[in-house]
């Protein structure tokens, strides 16, 4: 293996769901016609005053609790002056040395076991507006620029990890997990395509073996899980060998092309590094009572990793189950209401994580747009189970109901789909076969028994698999011996 260990640490910035932005009333939502979300606050006009919105110190402390973290007593938000196009007032409203959220921590299921990740802090802050370059597909070489402020002053939250993670999959994994959390407790959609969760990556190298750090690169607004861990895969890489071959790593800011498979450099640190912050003058400093953080926990919904336990310890289903229905808060809900009362949850899972998963993806389907309910699927399970319908109908049957939205029951007698469990119906069917491949027949009688597989086939096929395929080799091995006799 390598002689260098890696030393990974996650910043992601998360937009929160809320109605409005976090100092003004307008709308928070993606989209809209450029520069229509916008009021003299969000704007920076002067004398415009901000107003916190409620909503987003409940969400934070939310998260907070929700990553077991410890939720200020008070904390205050501060200005961090830079100047660019996208930032009207010259100034983002941040939170510096006391953010609302210190000391959590998550864990993540590696192929090595259970790792917990430290998370540094969590402060909330607004978001920038948008510039739109024109001319080309990015900066370099477009002519001119347009500004959107639709997004400025959206509220985020951004969440520091601490330099826990050692390899690529586990920083993925802590993305994913931490999403999968967010996403459980309402606070945002975690639309990674629309920019809701945005994370850089700091990593460095060290001999493995060594504690102190090495120098560290950042990795920019990676924007979903797969270039988490395809960025990490080649910089790492990109690092060993600069320090395999006697250079010094560069403290430098590098983006990932995704087109190209590389990290680039964007900036070296040193000019972005002096942000200078004070406390905003406009906002008073935030008290937060116990009480409100006592009362925000017990409102916690069951977060990925209690469902995760709940679904193999209880329910009984693999880990690997476990985790696929617990990776997605509707498809873990549309579990939880298939299961109810139900004694064979693991043939749910079955279905859905197969043919219902394979439909969705097929016809690019959201879970709420299945026009299959819940309890619908629990009763395909229900006949399978009863033997009234084979797995092999099901199967047909499933692909009847995904498209109609139609009762399980209801199809199988409008199909004529019960299974076949009359034995006389069966040994009908067996003799005609019989009667129609003498050649098989007189091989079988001549010792070469394997053709028997044939012949239940060819019953299965005229029964349209409506036979119980054990009736039917039961009956076949009979009707075969008379047949002899
Ligand atoms: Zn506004």
């Amino acid at each position: 293996m390598s002689k260098y260990e890696a030393v990974i640490g996650l910043e992601v910035h998360v937009e929160l769901s809320t109605e409005t932005k976090i100092f003004c009333g307008c709308p928070a939502k993606f989209g809209g016609e450029p520069n229509s979300h916008v009021c003299p606050v969000c704007l920076g006009l002067p004398g415009a005053l901000p107003v916190l919105n409620r909503k987003v110190l409940e969400y934070a402390i939310r998260a907070g609790v929700a990553l077991n973290g410890h939720i200020a007593e008070t904390s205050k938000f501060d200005r961090k002056n830079y100047f660019y196009p996208d930032l009207p007032k010259g100034y983002q409203i941040s939170q510096y040395d006391k953010p609302i959220v210190e000391k959590g921590w998550l864990e993540i299921e590696t192929s090595e076991g259970v790792k917990r990740i430290g998370i540094t802090r969590l402060h909330m802050e607004e978001d920038a507006g948008k510039l739109v370059h024109q001319g080309a597909a990015n900066l370099s070489g477009s002519t001119y620029s347009l500004v959107d402020l639709n997004r400025a002053g959206v509220p985020l939250c951004e969440i520091v990890s601490d330099p826990d993670m050692r390899t690529p999959e586990e920083a993925r994994l802590y993305m994913q997990e931490l999403r999968n959390i967010l996403v459980t407790i309402g606070i945002t959609d975690g639309k990674m395509e629309e920019g809701s969760l945005r994370c850089d990556v700091n990593v460095s190298l060290r001999p493995v073996g060594t504690e102190a750090f090495g120098t560290r690169t950042e990795l920019k607004n990676m924007n979903s899980f797969r270039a988490v861990q395809k960025a990490l895969e080649y910089e790492i890489e990109r690092q060993a060998k600069v320090l395999d071959e006697g250079g010094r790593v560069v403290q430098e800011t590098r983006t990932w092309s995704e087109e190209r498979g590389v990290t680039l450099s964007m900036r070296s640190k040193e000019e972005a590094h002096d942000y200078r912050y004070f406390p905003d003058p406009d906002l008073s400093d935030l008290v937060i009572p116990r009480e409100v953080v006592e009362r925000v926990r017990a409102k916690l919904p069951e977060l990925p990793a209690a469902r995760r336990t709940r679904y193999q310890e209880v329910v009984g289903l693999p880990a690997y189950d476990a985790g696929v229905l617990t990776d997605n808060l509707d498809l873990a809900r549309y579990f939880d209401e298939a299961i109810e009362g139900s004694p064979n949850p693991k043939a749910i899972a079955n279905w859905l994580m197969g043919d219902v998963a394979a439909y969705l993806n097929a016809n690019k389907l959201a879970l709420a747009e299945l026009p299959v309910k819940p309890a619908q699927l629990r009763k395909l399970v229900e006949l399978i189970d009863a033997d009234v319908i084979s797995g092999k109908i099901a199967k047909s049957l499933v692909g009847e109901m995904l498209k109609s939205g139609k009762d399980p029951e209801a199809l199988v007698q409008e199909m004529g789909l019960t299974q076949i469990s009359d034995d006389s119906a069966i040994v009908e069917a067996i003799r005609a076969v019989l009667a129609a491949h003498p050649s098989q027949v007189a091989e079988y009688q001549a010792g070469k028994v394997k053709v028997i597989g044939y012949l239940v086939g060819q019953v299965m096929r005229q029964t349209q698999g409506r036979a119980k395929p054990d009736a039917v080799n039961r009956l076949m091995a009979e009707e075969l011996a008379s047949f002899k006799a």
